[in-house]
């Protein structure tokens, strides 16, 4: 027998819940009643969906994310083309490629937009829950808005989507924010920062002593716990901040004051990307271990110029999608939809025509319909079938026996509350009962 193949390292096949697995990645049906939820939830703020390539020209992330970034560093699948030579990497984050893709369309044209997005991306770190090589992301950006108020409600909006996936803001995932300020604050506080480090220099890691010469910001973001006094203690963007700037912080949190969603100004919180400047933020969870922040964004004022475009203000928010579903996992929020609404039990010898007629018709009605299609030896036994019907989750069973079916009728039998319950319905009326199958 030939040998069988694995997946590449990091990267996850999303199956369906009845598939037995070790590993703990989320199942199929939670993975698209988030996508249902994300979808309608983004309606009804106005984002618009759009899809850029998985593969851009190494150069878009290099001068996109920053030169001395992890990302870029070290966590990028990237190759030279063998056909032309050219430099391409597989997308580590998408706001990158979106606003490539904005620039050469020049999409902004007729005003601002707001999109959204969802893909994979792959950055070659070391796997463990909650981090592969290749995982998907949701990605929010409301383009060519100055806020502070697209801002919050870019924040409210996530907030909405928390609640209607069943988290509780404030128990499972909590609000942190932060200001960057603007270039002339972050050059200042970048000096502050330098003098601080050089004069405690023994006490940076390898990774640090390095970027205190190329991005000494992104010393504060270290995850090295040996270096988390020194880094608690070095100087503070905020004593760096002008009166725009907080004016702009102080905007977003009174509307997230007056919508009653609490918050943690956190002054570390630096982002691991370059493109940011005053507002930023990530939703964490104490419930995921090391990897407890589930969607991080912030605004990027400066990127459209950095790729070629026109100045144009924008923010957004990448959320990882696997590390979300672990926690709703984790948390055992039930799915809503997972489980059929009815489930056909067809009795020995009864003619397939019929039965297949009547569930189209349901189906035709909105009704989510299962069979066990056994092949031509027919469905099995009713106590088979019965079985399946259980372990479906379903709610109802509908019994094609042939006597009922011959006097155009199937029997209704409730398997859930009132379990046992059945009446006799008319296969020629389905649209006039279908409703009753259906969830409250
Ligand atoms: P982290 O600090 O955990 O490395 P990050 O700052 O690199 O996160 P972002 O670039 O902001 O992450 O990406 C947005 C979101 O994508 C994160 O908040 C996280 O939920 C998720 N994410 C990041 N890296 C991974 C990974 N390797 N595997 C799975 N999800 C990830
Ligand atoms: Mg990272």
């Amino acid at each position: 027998m030939a040998d069988i193949l694995k997946a590449v390292k990091g990267m996850n096949d999303i199956l369906p819940a009845s598939v037995p697995r070790k590993d703990k990645l989320p199942d199929s049906a939670l993975w698209r009643w988030f996508e249902r939820t994300v979808d309608s939830v983004l309606a009804r703020h106005g984002y618009h969906y759009l899809l850029t390539p998985v593969v851009e020209p190494t150069s878009l992330f290099v001068r996109g994310i920053g030169e001395a970034t992890d990302i870029v560093e070290k966590e990028m699948y990237s190759w030279t083309d063998a056909m032309n030579g050219d430099a391409l990497t597989l997308r580590p984050e998408i706001t990158a490629g979106i606003v490539r893709s904005m620039v050469e369309h020049n999409a902004l044209y007729n005003g601002p937009l707001r999109v959204w997005s969802i893909g994979p991306v792959f950055r070659h770190e070391r796997p463990q829950k909650g981090r592969y090589r290749q995982f998907f992301q949701l990605d929010v950006e409301a383009l060519g808005y100055a806020g502070p108020d697209v801002d919050a409600e870019l924040i409210l909006m996530v907030r909405r989507l928390w609640e209607e996936l069943g988290l509780v803001v404030g128990q499972h995932v909590r609000l942190e924010l932060n200001s960057l300020g603007q270039p002339v604050e972050r050059a200042a506080h970048r000096a502050a920062l330098v003098t601080y480090f050089e004069a405690h220099a023994e006490q940076l890691d390898e990774d640090s002593r390095r970027r205190l010469t190329t991005n000494p910001l992104r010393i504060l973001d270290s995850k090295n716990p040996a270096m988390q006094a020194l880094v608690e203690a070095a100087p503070k963007l905020a004593e760096h901040l002008g009166a725009e700037s907080r004016a702009h912080l102080d905007a977003v949190c009174a509307v997230l004051d007056a919508a009653g969603l609490p918050y943690k100004i956190n002054p570390r919180l630096v982002r691991g990307l370059d493109y940011y400047n005053l507002t930023v933020f990530e939703w964490v969870t104490d419930q995921l271990g090391s990897q407890g922040t589930v969607c991080g964004g912030g605004r990027y004022d400066g990127l459209f110029e950095q790729l070629g475009g026109k100045p144009t203000p924008a923010i957004g928010f990448g959320l990882g999608i696997e590390r979300l579903l672990l926690l709703l996992q984790e948390l055992a929020i039930p799915v809503p939809g997972a489980a059929p609404d009815a489930y056909a039990v067809i009795g020995e010898g009864v003619p397939l025509p019929p039965v297949l007629v009547a569930l189209d018709a349901l189906r035709a009605a909105g009704v989510s319909v299962q069979m066990n299609a056994a092949g031509k030896d027919g469905p099995g036994s009713m106590k088979s079938q019965f079985k399946k019907a259980d372990a479906s989750g379903a709610r109802f069973a509908l019994v094609f026996g042939a006597s009922e079916l011959a006097a155009g009728q199937v029997v209704l039998k409730s398997l859930r509350d009132g379990a046992g319950a059945q009446t006799l319905r008319d296969l020629a009326t389905v649209p006039a009962w279908a409703a009753d199958l259906l969830p409250a």
